[in-house]
């Protein structure tokens, strides 16, 4: 049976685990638990909210992310539904990406997408009077990324994969050592610190800090996903709701900070009523993979052709990691 390491146990090491497995490969995954993994910080919203900024080759991931998801889901009892927290939710583009966003759609039409010229308040009663013209995205897919997480370990856990704890300073030193000739694949999904793994200058991943707001509201204050300018705000189960996400440039930084809270704080303040009451405020963060031009890493490694990577997917991980499982299956097969 063919053996296959898979090096991280981020969402992109457990999708591609999940994945592997159901095609019948024999699993182990390797994890040192690093401080700031993005996927346990992730919002978990299954879309990307500026596909324009990126390139082709990510758009189109996101898009058959988009599919993936909704066949994934498709396919769970409604008892792991709730447990992952999948909600459907739209997503309502307001402020200065809505023209840019109204073009994207009207030339990618694989989601139903309605311009509104009215006011905001009809759809989400907690708003400012003051904002008019939005697009409106339909039925998104959201979960709670912790709780995917659970949910991937146990299935896999009960498939049989093992989990080993153990950090891997070189991977070609590693691949090399006698004892782990026995895969005949090593999947390395080391996300941010996928860089020092390979200690090569072609590997260009770097750390982007993501912080998120996390608050409740006595009352439910939201019913869709609002991505306002730079910033997103949107409710997981009913008063739970979460602001982000900034993007900063400093390196492994391994801490919340209060200019980010504050800044988060402006923006819920700046689109909601007064009346609306930030409690319970807890600040997360993670650090997001980023390849330098957004584009994953999804191939065969040159030197050592055992070795596949599959990291590098910055802001849309969580969305793109069945369809980047299914690219590295190929290399397999
Ligand atoms: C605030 C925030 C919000 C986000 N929201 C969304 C969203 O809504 N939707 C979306 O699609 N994406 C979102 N993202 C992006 C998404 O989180 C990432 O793209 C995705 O989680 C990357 O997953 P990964 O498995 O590659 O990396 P990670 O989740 O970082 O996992 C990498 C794993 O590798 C392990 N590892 C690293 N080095 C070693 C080593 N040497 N030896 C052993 N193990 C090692 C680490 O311990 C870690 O567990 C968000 C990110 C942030 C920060």
């Amino acid at each position: 049976m063919t053996k296959c390491l898979i090096l991280g146990a981020g969402i992109v090491g457990l999708s591609t685990a999940y994945e592997l497995k159901k095609k019948g490969f024999d699993v182990t995954i390797v994890d040192s638990n690093k401080k700031g993994q993005s996927s346990r910080a992730a919002a978990g919203i299954l879309f990307p909210l500026s596909p324009w900024e990126n390139l082709k080759y990510m758009q189109e991931l996101c898009i058959s992310g988009h599919n993936e998801y909704n066949k994934f889901i498709e396919n769970l009892s409604s008892i792991d539904k709730k447990k992952i927290g999948w909600e459907k939710k739209d997503l309502i583009i307001f402020g200065k990406n809505t023209n840019l966003a109204k073009k994207w759609y009207k030339k990618n039409k694989f989601v139903e997408s309605i311009f509104i010229e009215n006011k905001l308040i009809k759809e989400e009663k907690n708003i400012k009077e003051k904002y008019e013209n939005y697009l409106s995205i339909k039925n998104i897919n959201t979960l709670n990324p912790q709780n995917l997480i659970e949910f991937y370990r146990k299935s896999l856990l009960r498939e049989g994969v093992v989990f080993k704890n153990e950090n891997i300073d070189n991977i070609y030193s590693y691949v090399d050592i006698p004892k782990n000739h026995i895969y005949d694949f090593v999947i390395v999904t080391t996300g941010s610190w996928s860089k020092e793994v390979f200690s090569e200058d072609h590997v260009k991943v770097k750390p982007i800090k993501g912080q998120l707001l996390h608050f409740k509201t006595k009352e439910k204050l939201l019913h869709n996903i609002l991505l306002y300018n730079k910033y997103y705000i949107f409710s997981r189960g009913d008063n739970n709701i979460i602001a982000g996400a900034t993007l900063e440039d400093v390196g492994f930084e391994n801490n919340t900070t209060l200019e980010a809270e504050k800044n988060l704080k402006n923006f819920v303040y700046e689109i909601f009523n007064k009346s609306i009451k930030i409690r319970d405020s807890k600040m997360t963060f993670g650090f997001r993979p980023y390849s330098g031009n957004g584009k994953p890493y999804i191939n065969r490694d040159l030197r050592n052709r055992r070795i596949i990577h599959n990291f590098g997917h910055y802001r849309y991980g969580i969305l793109t990691a069945i369809s980047s499982a299914k690219i590295v299956e190929k290399f397999i097969n």
